[in-house]
């Protein structure tokens, strides 16, 4: 049996036998892994600080024989992201990602892109506030590497592109958006001004640090917000449970 060592995020943790540890962490190089602490809640020496949740640590571990369950050897912190647990909801929404990404990248479905967009939200997480801003910037990206990112370039109804003037409608069922001669504004397909189509198409495709700095106003955070409870509802099939923290 191979011995990895890989950076990895802790997503979840239980309590497992008299003195074990349950964990479910991601990897950049093998996806999301589930794997079992020998030991780690009677001795912390193996284990220092590196098995809480959202910690960025580097593991030592082996496949258990005949299974899809882990053994883990070792571990070391990397990053513990503190500030990302300084108040409810920053850790409300570090929960949020962490089910979301569950829900897109199962079992053993390697991204390292979507370990980068964990990283970098954590990492976002621990110094930056703007909670709204953060948490659409990762329903975009993570949608995004799920397979869900939404088609801006033309009407979904009549195909007529759009060319970034004059306002759009975003329809649930298409995950696109539809021009104002084919569609009207409504709760169920709210509308977007040209800059929040701009700012959003380019969060999509931007790599985190752009996506940050892409300057997303309250205006737009407004508008984008029922926009992404629709798109998640209607691909992922359920509201997530930590989105009830969050408003
Ligand atoms: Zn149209």
């Amino acid at each position: 049996m191979t011995t990895h060592i890989s950076p990895a995020i802790v997503m979840r943790t239980w309590e497992f036998g008299e003195t074990d540890l349950m964990i479910s962490f991601f990897t950049a190089d093998k996806g999301r892994l589930k794997g079992v602490a020998k030991g780690a809640r009677k001795s912390r020496r193996r284990f220092a600080n590196c098995l809480d949740v959202f910690c960025l640590s580097s593991l030592e571990y082996e496949l258990k024989r005949g299974g899809e369950l882990y053994f883990l050897h070792s571990g070391k912190l990397v990053h513990g992201f503190p500030g990302l647990r300084s108040d409810f909801s920053s850790l409300s929404l570090a929960s949020y990602m962490i089910e979301l990404t569950e829900i897109l990248f199962p079992l053993g479905v390697v991204s390292k892109r979507m370990f980068e967009l964990l990283n970098c939200s954590f990492s976002a997480l621990d110094k930056d506030k703007n909670i709204d801003k953060l948490r659409i910037l990762f329903e975009a990206k993570a949608m995004t590497l799920g397979g869900y990112k939404i088609n801006f370039d033309r009407c979904c109804k009549c195909g007529r592109a759009y060319v970034g003037e004059g306002r759009a409608v975003f329809k649930q069922s298409k995950g696109g958006i539809a021009c104002l001669k084919c569609e009207q504004e409504s709760k169920l397909s709210p509308g977007l001004g040209p800059a929040t189509v701009k700012a959003l198409n380019a969060i999509q495709s931007t790599p985190w640090d752009n996506a940050q700095a892409s300057g997303l106003t309250n205006e737009m955070i407004h508008e984008i917000k029922p926009l992404f409870r629709l798109h998640m509802e209607y691909r992922i099939g359920q509201r997530l449970k930590t989105a009830q923290y969050l408003e």
